[in-house]
Formats: C-alpha cells, sequence, structure tokens
C-alpha cells in the first residue's frame, strides 16, 4: 500500500468518510506523501504538459499583455508581478524575457511566486536564477502594492467539494470512505446549502455541481489588492463560465486512471468554473475568452511566423504544431480559457473585453 493510502485509510477509520475536497486536497499537497511535493509533473516524461511548456509565444505574449496594462494604469512604482503556481517557472522567465524593452517595467517590479511545492520552488529558482524572487505559501501574502498577476493551470488544482442535487432544494455531498479496504464515494444525508442557490436553476435531482471554497478565496483576495492598488490578473484554465457535472479527473504519464487507486501519485484536477471567481472578487472582470480567441487577439501569428524565420527542419515542424495546438480549437483553442480580472473604470488587458 502506498504510504499516503496508508494516512488516508486511517483517518477514515478513525474519522469516517472525508469529503472529497479534502481527499482531493491531501492527495496533491499532504507535506510528505502529495503528489506535488514528491515531484515536477510537468513535461513528456511527466504527466501533463502545459502552454508554457509547449512554446515560448505564450508566456511573451502574456508578458505583453500585462506589460500593456501596467502602461495603461499609468506605469505605477513599484508593483508587485506575481504567478500562482508557477511549476517549471517556465511562464514567468518568458515574460521577463518579452517585457525586458518595456520602458521601466523591470526596474518597477519585484517578482513574487505563490507555491507550496518544495520540490518545484527549487526548480523555479533554477530557472529564475537570475532574478530576486519572493516565494509565499498564498496569496494573502502578496505585498500591498499594484499586482500585475498570471495563473496558468493554478485554479485546476485546487480541492473541489462535489454534491448531488437532492429533492426539495436540498443536496448531498460526495465523500471518501472505505468499502472492503478500497476507497469508495458515498453520498452524505440530504441537506439545505445556500452557497449553491444559483444552481438551483440550472440543476436537477441526481446532477453533480462541483464549487471550489479555495478557489474563490483566492479570487476574492487578489480581486480586492487589484481593487485596491490597481493591477490587473489573468487567469488561464480550462473550464467554463459554469460547469455542471462530474469534472473530476486523474491524470497519470498523459492518460486518465482511477483517481481512487493510488492516491498521491496521480495529478488530480477539475475544471475551473469561472463565474464563481468573477463572483467572489470584488473588481472588474472581462468576458471569458477562448484561449485561441485570445492568443490570436495578441498576435500569435505574427510572432509564429518571426519565429519560423530562423527555423528548419525540426525544430520548424515542432514549432507549426505547438503554434496550433495552443490555439486550435480541436486541441487546447476552446477547452482552455481566458478571464482577466482589473480595476472597475480601468480598460481591459489587451486581447480582453469588457
Ligand atoms: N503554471 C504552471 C504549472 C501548473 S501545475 C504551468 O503552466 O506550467 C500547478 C502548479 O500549482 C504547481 O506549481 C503546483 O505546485 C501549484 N499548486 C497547486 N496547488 C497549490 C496551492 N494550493 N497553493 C500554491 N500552489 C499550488
Amino acid at each position: 500500500m502506498s504510504p499516503l493510502r496508508e494516512v488516508i485509510t486511517a483517518r477514515i477509520g478513525a474519522e469516517g468518510p472525508m469529503p472529497l475536497s479534502e481527499y482531493m486536497a491531501l492527495c496533491l499537497m499532504h507535506p510528505e506523501h502529495g503528489y506535488y511535493t514528491t515531484r515536477d509533473p510537468l513535461g513528456a516524461k511527466g504527466d501533463f504538459t502545459t502552454a508554457p511548456e509547449i512554446s515560448q509565444m505564450f508566456g511573451e505574449l502574456i508578458g505583453l499583455t500585462l506589460a500593456q496594462a501596467w502602461l495603461d494604469q499609468g506605469a505605477p512604482k513599484p508593483f508587485t508581478l506575481a504567478e500562482l503556481g508557477p511549476g517549471r517557472g517556465t511562464l514567468m522567465a518568458d515574460i521577463l524575457r518579452a517585457t525586458r524593452a518595456v520602458p521601466g517595467f523591470h526596474a518597477a517590479l519585484s517578482v513574487h511566486l505563490v507555491e507550496t511545492s518544495a520540490t518545484l520552488r527549487d526548480v523555479q529558482a533554477e530557472t529564475l536564477a537570475h532574478w530576486n524572487v519572493t516565494w509565499h505559501e498564498g496569496v494573502e501574502d502578496l505585498p500591498d502594492a499594484p499586482l500585475f498577476l498570471v495563473a496558468n493551470e493554478f485554479f485546476d488544482a485546487l480541492p473541489v467539494r462535489q454534491v448531488e442535487r437532492a429533492e426539495a432544494e436540498m443536496w448531498r455531498e460526495r465523500s471518501v470512505g472505505l468499502q472492503e479496504g478500497a476507497l469508495t464515494l458515498g453520498l452524505s444525508e440530504a441537506s439545505p446549502l445556500p452557497a449553491l442557490d444559483h444552481r438551483l436553476e440550472d440543476s436537477r435531482p441526481g446532477d453533480v455541481v462541483e464549487f471550489s471554497p479555495p478557489a474563490q478565496a483566492v479570487a476574492a483576495s487578489i480581486g480586492a489588492k487589484i481593487k485596491a492598488r490597481g493591477g490587473a490578473a489573468v487567469i488561464v484554465d480550462y473550464g467554463d463560465w459554469r460547469s455542471l457535472g462530474d469534472t473530476f479527473q486523474a491524470l497519470q504519464a498523459h492518460e486518465p486512471v482511477n483517481p481512487f487507486t493510488d492516491p498521491g501519485m496521480a495529478d488530480l484536477t477539475a475544471h475551473v468554473d469561472f463565474e464563481a471567481l468573477a463572483l467572489a472578487a470584488p473588481c472588474a472582470h472581462s468576458r471569458l475568452t477562448p484561449q485561441g480567441v485570445f492568443l490570436e487577439r495578441l498576435g500569435i501569428t505574427q510572432r509564429a511566423q518571426a519565429l519560423a524565420k530562423g527555423m528548419s527542419g525540426e525544430a520548424l515542424t515542432q514549432h507549426t504544431a505547438a503554434h496550433r495546438r495552443l490555439t486550435h480549437p480541436q486541441e487546447m483553442g476552446t477547452l482552455f480559457k481566458a478571464m482577466a480580472l482589473y480595476p472597475e473604470g480601468a480598460a481591459p488587458p489587451p486581447g480582453f473585453e469588457a
């Protein structure tokens, strides 16, 4: 039995079934045996690949939209350039390289990363060796300054609660229990859940609804900073404005696996409900925009052509495939969405519409 399975089995034995959100949090972030605690999961040899690992163009264009938002808001200094869940640090490195020529941007910024995994902090420190970087456990610890922030595939890693609609405006929560030694999903007694009153209208008995209290808390915190001090947050993830149904999934070596077989060994995610983030943030939000549309508006095709001029053979083939993978509707172009948070009264960052 894997060490984390032992921990979880013992806890359920002592305390009874745990909500799915608690199971997800333990699997991903247990301080000794959690998935992110024990490995660098990114890339071809890992379990999944993200947009910044596919092409430098992704980070370059995000850097330019953040820098333009900073200019549009009067180039405040000093300011915080932050990333949530920076993985290998590739996205931040691309942002910093692409913004070198923006007058005053580098002189005014300090780099802040929110990352709980010590393993990935080490990788980020190496990637960003030439930069003065400060790490934080949570967004509450970000400095009190204008905040320009990016979060790519961060919110999908935050624990979700799953509830099933019952009769009479009630809900049953899905929790992880034990049946003959195996981890299995069960349902709690039906009870009202005022936080989901707005989902009574679009759900029927038997439907599964997900919500992530930690994701809403993060959006509330960064939205409050942007409201008070100015700034912008670019959030990219897979999901929709509002999702209905079970989107909880486990990925290992780029293949879906059963999330309850080997806790701590697979990446666990759920689709992001952008509406919940927009509602939680006390500032303006842009329209939800498909990633492909967002990157096209920022000029990814021109950038791809410029980079292609210096390439040939295998490098050119890979570069062309990467452009397609980031933008094509059958690849990441529509499954992934982007949304910006920004101050009321300010213009949305380039690539977004109010
Ligand atoms: N943004 C990167 C990596 C995405 S993987 C990229 O696009 O390549 C998810 C990242 O979020 C990892 O760095 C993981 O360690 C981090 N993470 C997950 N849950 C977190 C939490 N609760 N607090 C801070 N970081 C978290």
